[in-house]
Protein backbone atom coordinates (compact mmCIF):
# COMPACT_ATOMS: atom_id res chain seq x y z
CA UNK A 1 0.00 0.00 0.00
CA UNK A 2 1.52 3.48 -1.09
CA UNK A 3 0.59 6.22 1.70
CA UNK A 4 -0.66 9.68 -0.22
CA UNK A 5 1.89 12.46 -0.55
CA UNK A 6 1.59 15.08 1.73
CA UNK A 7 1.74 18.79 0.71
CA UNK A 8 4.52 20.36 2.81
CA UNK A 9 3.21 23.25 3.38
CA UNK A 10 -0.43 22.33 4.50
CA UNK A 11 0.33 18.82 4.80
CA UNK A 12 -2.81 17.75 2.64
CA UNK A 13 -2.90 14.85 0.80
CA UNK A 14 -2.09 15.71 -2.76
CA UNK A 15 -4.78 14.36 -5.15
CA UNK A 16 -4.23 12.67 -8.56
CA UNK A 17 -3.68 15.60 -10.62
CA UNK A 18 -0.81 16.24 -8.85
CA UNK A 19 2.27 15.14 -10.82
CA UNK A 20 5.89 16.43 -11.94
CA UNK A 21 4.18 17.75 -14.65
CA UNK A 22 1.72 19.60 -13.15
CA UNK A 23 4.19 22.30 -12.24
CA UNK A 24 3.33 22.81 -8.84
CA UNK A 25 4.83 19.29 -7.52
CA UNK A 26 5.05 18.62 -4.81
CA UNK A 27 3.11 21.01 -3.57
CA UNK A 28 -0.71 20.69 -3.81
CA UNK A 29 -1.26 24.22 -5.74
CA UNK A 30 0.74 27.02 -6.79
CA UNK A 31 -0.27 29.03 -3.77
CA UNK A 32 1.14 26.25 -1.80
CA UNK A 33 4.39 26.43 -3.81
CA UNK A 34 5.02 30.18 -3.78
CA UNK A 35 4.18 30.58 0.06
CA UNK A 36 6.98 27.79 0.43
CA UNK A 37 9.40 29.74 -1.74
CA UNK A 38 8.79 32.73 0.18
CA UNK A 39 9.60 30.95 3.35
CA UNK A 40 12.77 30.02 2.37
CA UNK A 41 14.22 33.25 0.73
CA UNK A 42 12.60 35.30 4.17
CA UNK A 43 14.52 32.35 6.28
CA UNK A 44 17.14 32.37 4.43
CA UNK A 45 17.53 36.34 4.20
CA UNK A 46 17.56 36.66 8.29
CA UNK A 47 20.31 35.21 9.23
CA UNK A 48 21.95 37.85 7.29
CA UNK A 49 21.24 41.65 6.91
CA UNK A 50 18.01 42.98 5.57
CA UNK A 51 18.61 43.46 1.57
CA UNK A 52 17.02 46.47 -0.15
CA UNK A 53 14.89 44.74 -3.49
CA UNK A 54 18.26 46.05 -5.34
CA UNK A 55 20.41 43.83 -3.80
CA UNK A 56 18.04 40.50 -3.62
CA UNK A 57 17.85 40.95 -7.32
CA UNK A 58 21.70 41.37 -7.55
CA UNK A 59 21.62 37.95 -5.55
CA UNK A 60 19.14 36.47 -7.91
CA UNK A 61 20.87 37.41 -10.86
CA UNK A 62 24.32 35.80 -9.39
CA UNK A 63 22.07 32.02 -8.16
CA UNK A 64 20.75 32.34 -11.91
CA UNK A 65 23.94 32.85 -13.66
CA UNK A 66 25.17 29.67 -11.71
CA UNK A 67 22.62 27.30 -12.37
CA UNK A 68 22.83 28.09 -16.43
CA UNK A 69 26.10 27.89 -16.22
CA UNK A 70 25.43 24.97 -14.32
CA UNK A 71 22.96 23.24 -17.17
CA UNK A 72 25.77 24.62 -20.09
CA UNK A 73 28.10 21.93 -18.43
ZN1 LIG B 1 -0.80 22.72 -0.05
Amino acid sequence: MISPRLCPVCEKPLGPEVTSESGCFPFCSRRCQQIDLLRWSQGKYAIVEPLSPDQVMEQLDKEGGKELEGWEE
